[in-house]
């Protein structure tokens, strides 16, 4: 089955120089590479547009880190996704476990920017996971039943969800395959008590945590999640592909 394979490059490539190397080095390394597998990779909102121009001709998407729920306004500094789509972008994260932590964004809040995303033909990748091992069961609940409540089953279906256990993210920490896997049948059932079983299929359901090229193939495949959103080890264009191809073998 096709996987996805999302970078997510946070606030990073803070200068010109290390941005346009990156993009160089991944324009290099997948020309070299077939996969029917998803590759996306989220810059920072300031470089979309540049990295959509550069990677036009390879078979990387690219996707923003956030957006704003209105598309255009009176909303200093945030990021309409009608201008996102327009620059070429097709993905968002939405709900990042450091945007809830940093920026306070509240459930509705996701929901909201989701509906956002949707009507400008963006795919939301939608963040959920917990702070702590104990709560895990209460917190997916929770953050999934917000999901499925505010947008409906036929939203539902437009969206990626990556679980996202809060610990695990850049600290070389991950769950076993067997607990990754046990997690995306527990949100998959969620899903499927409140939009039916057959709509539940069609979610893809990523992993995210300490991704990298050496565990990626045991995280992603042997975990039977639909792909993996990758943070550091996304960084340098080189291990992102190892990682790309480790799961595309
Ligand atoms: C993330 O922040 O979404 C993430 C998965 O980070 P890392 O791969 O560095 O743990």
């Amino acid at each position: 089955m096709q996987k996805i394979i999302v970078g997510n490059l946070k606030m990073n490539m803070e200068n010109i120089a290390t941005r346009n190397a990156y993009c160089k080095e991944l324009i290099a390394k997948s020309t070299k590479m077939t996969t029917k597998n998803t590759v996306v990779v989220c810059p920072p909102t300031i470089y979309v547009e540049y990295f959509c121009r550069a990677l036009q001709n390879t078979p990387i998407r690219v996707g923003a880190q956030d957006c704003f729920w209105e598309l255009y306004g009176s909303f200093t500094g945030n990021t309409s996704p009608q201008a996102i789509h327009a620059l070429g972008g097709r993905y968002v994260i939405v709900g990042h476990s450091e945007r809830r932590e940093h920026n306070h964004e509240t459930n509705e809040d996701i929901v909201n920017k989701i509906h956002g995303a949707l009507r400008c033909e963006l795919t939301p990748i939608v963040c959920v996971g917990f702070l702590s091992h104990g709560d895990e069961m209460e917190s997916i609940h929770n953050q999934i039943n917000a999901l499925t409540e505010g947008l409906g089953a036929a939203a539902m279906q437009k969206i990626m969800i990556a679980y996202e256990p809060v610990w695990a993210i850049g600290s070389g920490k991950t769950p076993t395959s067997d607990d990754i896997h046990t997690m995306v049948m527990y949100i998959r059932s969620l899903i499927a008590q409140n939009c039916g079983k057959e709509q539940s299929l069609s979610v893809p359901i990523l992993y995210g945590g300490s991704v990298t090229p050496h565990n990626a193939r045991a995280l992603c495949v042997d975990a039977h999640a639909d792909g993996v959103l990758v943070g550091g080890a996304s960084l340098a264009a080189d291990r992102f592909m190892h990682i790309v191809r480790a799961i595309s073998l």
